[in-house]
């Protein structure tokens, strides 16, 4: 893979009117390094062209956070993948539970997301991720791997696709799994790809929910932790910088 192992990554969800979000792009291009870890911001649709505009040269990537699985046609409200590589971007989140829950997106909807990504250029960053109800019943580990089996396209490599385990339960509620429960996670997630992939061992899994300055360097430790997919910490500069500033260095 040419680009760095870790990936630091922030959804800004449905936050950033045009000026809030080039005010934001600005400080974290500002404070951006070369060298560290990969960093990527995640704007609402409306102002992507902007905020490329404002990243210009800086060391950040651009991301959406959703796409249809067409090129085009009769999808009112939907943006397709190709026109996100249009304005800029690199990578689309896809099966954000937000999506899952508010949208009912199904793994296979989730699968032809990324497919549509891939076709376009794009990286997809590929959610999964059980309930509370399902850890409470110890489905964890099923559900996950259910999840990734079938929204992961078939034509996936490390290099194309990227992986985020973001328990629903952890994500905007400042609960976080212990540092165990991720590794017992991650480490399924990661045999999972190992045995349907050749090169499994290399994709990268972030793991999100309610990552923030304070328990970034804790998380990102974690064995398979391979970056981290941020929410609410992601709307201010020097909280998701902290975070990457606290990413190991690995390659
Ligand atoms: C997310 O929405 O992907 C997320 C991880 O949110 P938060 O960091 O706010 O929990």
């Amino acid at each position: 893979m040419s680009s760095p192992r870790v990936l630091i990554a922030g959804n800004w969800k449905m936050n950033g009117r045009l000026s809030e979000a080039t005010s934001l792009a600005q400080a974290v291009a500002k404070g951006a390094k070369t060298g560290g870890a990969e960093l990527l911001i995640c704007p609402p649709f409306p102002v992507l062209a902007s905020v490329k505009g404002v990243l210009a040269s800086a060391p950040v990537a651009l991301g959406a956070q959703d796409c249809h699985a067409k090129v085009s046609g009769a999808h009112t409200g939907d943006v397709a993948a190709e026109m996100l590589r249009d304005v800029g971007c690199s990578y689309v989140i896809v099966g954000h539970s937000e999506r899952r829950t508010d949208h009912e997106e199904t793994d296979g909807d989730v699968r032809a997301k990324a497919e549509a990504a891939l076709r376009a250029g794009l990286k997809p960053i590929v959610c999964v991720g059980e309930t509370l109800a399902q850890r409470d019943a110890a489905q964890t580990l099923g559900v996950v791997a259910d999840q990734i089996a079938h929204s992961i396209p078939e034509t996936a490599t490390a290099a194309n696709v990227v992986v985020a385990y973001e328990p629903v339960w952890a994500i905007g509620t400042g609960r976080t799994p212990t540092v165990e429960q991720v590794a017992e996670v991650h480490a399924k997630i990661r045999a999972d790809l190992e045995a349907r992939f050749a090169d499994g061992a290399s994709f990268r899994i972030l793991y999100g929910g309610s990552v923030k300055g304070s328990n970034a360097a804790e998380l990102l430790a974690v064995a398979n932790v391979d970056g981290a997919l941020i929410g609410g910490a992601s709307l201010k500069a020097e909280e998701f910088l902290a975070i990457a500033a606290a990413a190991p260095d690995r390659t």
